[in-house]
């Protein structure tokens, strides 16, 4: 498997990351794991034609997560996808449904131009409410668990042909059911916002920085999980503007001794194939 890191930053603004995004990609199949604004482009500058999409994974609702999927939706059945099954928590739902409604005459124009309904009016969206087995139409066995974050929210664990990734989405400590999700998997993918910001001249920034920490993790506080996991590779992401990524990787190197990435936006990772002893 390979993951492509679309989108590396943080809801804060940072001419170098995009928000949170990635796209899995199991042999040729392509699954989409949330999908923040400027989410379509990367995909097409990473020469993946968005309408190859048929799956899609939101860990949360977050703006930082989902505001490129109105673009998605439409770039995507206008370039030809005929379907598309969308997973997210509990209002992912209500948040596709709010998205067709507001583009309902823009939908009705280009269905005026002979596009079929297929792949936009026949979207199937799976709400998950708990911890576990994701039923979904792939073959790859996919599995969730709730997070510790400020809405809804969950990670993912994705196994095909003996290779597993994990997306941890945003989560703040103890990630005790993140190291359960993550136990022995090829690549964990964590939420590492918490890097200082030199100079932050955000109002309010140590009220913010307070509260991130109610909401995310620490490079260190990632590596304890990927060391718990037995991953095999650790992949850094979600970081704020101008984090320092040897200090981030130094931080994560104390801890936990696999293979430690320090990603930018449209990288893309091969996932190890490390043998687990039985
Ligand atoms: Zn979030
Ligand atoms: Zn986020």
């Amino acid at each position: 498997m390979k993951v492509i890191m679309l989108g590396t930053g943080s809801p804060r603004l940072n001419k170098e990351r995009i928000s949170s995004a990635h796209l899995l990609l199991a042999g040729d199949l392509p699954i989409l794991v949330d999908c923040a604004e400027g989410t379509t482009m990367q995909l097409v500058k990473s020469d993946i034609p968005p309408q190859d999409i048929k799956h899609v994974f939101f860990t949360h609702l977050h703006a930082d997560h989902m505001l490129g999927y109105a673009n998605f939706l439409i770039s995507g059945w206008v370039e030809g996808r005929r379907e598309l099954t969308v997973v997210g928590p509990v209002g992912t739902k209500k948040m596709h449904d709010l998205l067709i409604e507001m583009l309902e005459k823009d939908i009705e124009y280009r269905l005026s131009l002979g596009r079929p309904e297929t792949g936009i009016r026949d979207v199937k969206v799976i709400e998950l409410a708990e911890a576990g087995q994701v039923n979904v139409d792939l073959p790859l066995l996919v599995q969730c668990e709730e997070m510790i974050h400020n809405v809804p929210t969950f990670a993912y664990r994705f196994d095909w042909e003996g290779q597993s990734v994990v997306f941890s989405g945003d989560t703040a400590p103890p990630t005790d059911a993140l190291s359960r999700l993550a136990k022995d998997a090829n690549m964990l993918i964590h939420d590492s916002c918490l890097t200082l910001i030199q100079d932050d001249k955000a109002p309010n920034a140590s009220g913010i920085w307070k509260n991130l920490q109610k909401e995310h993790c620490t490079p260190a506080q990632a590596a304890e999980t990927a060391k718990w996991a037995n991953v095999d590779q650790l992949v850094l992401t979600h970081f704020l503007p101008k984090m320092n990524p040897d200090l981030a990787y130094k931080e994560a190197a104390e801890v936990f001794s696999g293979e430690i990435i320090i990603p930018n936006d449209l990288d893309q990772l091969q996932v190890s194939s490390k043998v687990i002893a039985k």
